[in-house]
């Protein structure tokens, strides 16, 4: 079987390093590896729309901002499949199909939904689009008919909505659509990075991101400014690692060979959480050297963007031509889900024969 990706990002900012490591670098080594017989990235800009209805210009002018982030990573659209939800109408209308499979109780236990929900104070009117995201979010899946959706873990309660709903059509309708599955990062770090003010997520909504589009300055003033251990008060006493923001984002970017570089009396991150844990290590040194190992990672990437920047009508032009092929995946996909559905009235010549005949029997 082919072994395909989808996966995407919303556009309702420029992207972030929970982003990068959550979810966009592993799309690049995926990319690289040649593991894989397509791949699928799409801005979703429909489902951004879901919450920000009054919005639309913001909607609008970020989709240059994510397709910027998503070159100067390394997604190469020779090899990449860049495209806008929106310009794929096969994906409206297969949710429209999906929505018969599920329940608005499922719907409401999705723990994702839940505290989205939440987080955008929508309890009392929540708009039926957004709460019917995770159904589209099966259409963009399974339009494609990917196999691995790399993903960070606020995405795991999708991929298993996703899921159910293909399990459910095949079985009403016969074996149409492919059973994805989630890849997560396995560092626990990466999966869910926690934002600069040690909030449970970094996020967009939440305004407590270093963007990949920050300047030099912008993010060595974010990292001077994290969230660490409050107890740590003098350099002397003992530090506490875990819920440490600094620590966790150190786990999420710095490699053995960076402590070589830039930290030269320590060998690995193990002897520097011990040291810290024990005392004696001050919160500035840790944070000047997370800001070396990220300054170091995130340099090439704004460089790659002022470049990128240079021709944004070539920019729209990849996702013009990543659309029009996402649409003719999306199509075949479309047309085998109406067969199995036996909503292809006019392909049908035997439906239209068998029809015929029992009239003029009749
Ligand atoms: P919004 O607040 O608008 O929802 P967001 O910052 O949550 O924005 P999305 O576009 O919803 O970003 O997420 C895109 C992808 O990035 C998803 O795969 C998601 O799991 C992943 N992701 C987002 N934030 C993080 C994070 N802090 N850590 C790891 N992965 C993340
Ligand atoms: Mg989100």
């Amino acid at each position: 079987m082919s072994q395909i990706i989808l996966t995407g990002d919303r556009p309702t900012g420029r992207l972030h390093v929970g982003h990068y490591v959550g979810s966009l670098r592993r799309r690049v080594e995926l990319q690289n590896s040649g593991e894989y017989d397509k791949i699928f990235i799409m801005i979703a800009d429909a489902q951004a729309l879901t919450d920000n209805a009054d919005n639309p210009e913001k909607v609008r002018q970020n989709i240059i901002e994510v397709a910027l982030d998503y070159l100067s990573c390394g997604l190469d659209p020779e090899k990449s499949i860049m495209f806008i939800q929106s310009q794929v109408p096969e994906l409206t209308e297969l949710s429209f199909y999906y929505m018969n499979l599920v329940t608005v109780s499922r719907l409401q236990r999705n723990p994702t939904v839940k505290s989205e929900i939440q987080m955008r104070n929508f309890e009392a009117s929540i708009p039926v689009g957004f709460f019917t995201y995770p159904i589209s979010q099966a259409s963009d899946i399974t339009a494609f008919k990917a196999t691995t959706v790399p993903v960070g873990d606020d995405q795991l309660p999708m991929i298993e909505q996703c899921r159910e709903i293909v399990h459910k059509f095949n079985s009403v309708y016969g074996e149409t659509l492919v059973m994805p599955k989630a890849l997560i990062p396995e560092n626990e770090s990466c999966s869910r990075l926690p934002g600069i003010d040690g909030k449970a997520k970094m996020s967009k909504s939440l305004g407590n991101c270093i963007y990949l589009s920050d300047s030099e300055e912008e993010v060595q003033k974010k990292i001077m400014s994290m969230f660490t251990d409050p107890d740590h008060l003098k350099v002397s006493d003992p530090g506490k690692i875990e819920g440490n923001t600094v620590f966790i984002y150190l786990d999420a970017f710095c490699r053995d060979e960076h402590f070589a570089k830039y930290l030269p009396d320590y060998q690995n991150l193990d002897e520097l959480k011990a040291h810290y844990q024990r005392g004696g290590l001050g919160d500035v040194k840790v944070k000047r050297f997370l800001n070396a190992v990220m300054q170091e990672e995130l340099a090439p990437i704004r460089s790659r963007r002022k470049e990128l920047e240079k021709d944004i009508p070539a920019v729209y032009e990849i996702l013009r031509k990543g659309s029009a092929e996402a649409e003719r995946t999306a199509a075949q996909t479309l047309s085998e889900v109406k067969r199995a559905m036996k909503i292809n009235y006019f392909d049908d010549m035997e439906l239209i024969r068998e029809q015929a005949k029992r009239y003029s029997e009749g």
